[in-house]
């Protein structure tokens, strides 16, 4: 990758093809708009990322990422007690949070079980979990872990350590998305969806 631009625009634009989402080209362009628009949009992003850099923690009770330890959702007393929402990743968490689905605790596992990849239950906050939904005022856990192989791989080790707590385990619902329509869902979709049928 060459610019006409000196080495260090190219680091910049090297740097920010690294992000998901960005290749080479439009890198290029966001590096072209950041720097024509130095002083409104640059230096604050300069300034934000020097924050987060010295800021960041990773919460030692969930896994969340914040700015301080326990995290805001860990240290709100607002929060239900009782119910802990198991997430594979904190992209996940942040998802449900916009959704405002639900008022309790979180814990992020770090990833799901891969043994293709080498992701054994060690590397991930399993016993960390099991640890937390033994205390006496847990009583549910949810497991709201990806409708993928992995993803379900990982719900029933993690249902079978759950079996000497005193909570009650649950899943996601798999079925028709809101808004949709059944004509295009796929088969297993579909099949699942009527698995799960409720009373109307
Ligand atoms: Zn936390």
């Amino acid at each position: 990758m060459s610019s006409a631009a000196g080495p260090e625009i190219d680091r910049l634009i090297q740097l920010l093809a690294r992000l998901p989402g960005l290749g080479p080209r439009s890198a290029r362009r966001a590096a072209l708009h950041l720097i024509k628009k130095r002083e409104l949009l640059m230096a604050p992003l300069a300034a934000a990322l020097q924050v987060a850099l010295d800021k960041i923690e990773i919460c030692s009770t969930c896994g969340n990422i914040d700015t301080q330890n326990p995290c805001t959702l860990c240290a709100d007393p607002r929060r239900e007690d009782s119910v802990i929402v198991v997430v594979a990743d904190v992209a996940d968490l942040w998802a449900l949070e916009r959704a405002q689905a639900i008022n309790a605790r979180y814990h992020v596992l770090g990833g799901t079980l891969s043994p293709l990849d080498g992701v054994g239950p060690k590397e991930l906050a399993i016993d960390a979990l099991i640890a937390r939904a033994h205390a006496p005022n847990v009583s549910e856990v949810i497991l709201a872990l990806n409708a993928t192989v992995d993803g379900q791989t990982t719900a029933h080790y993690i249902t079978d350590l759950l079996q000497g707590a005193n909570v009650r385990v649950t899943k996601l619902a798999h079925g028709v998305p809101v808004g949709g329509e059944l004509d295009y869902l796929d088969e297993g979709t579909l099949a699942a969806a009527i698995r799960s049928r409720t009373a109307f």
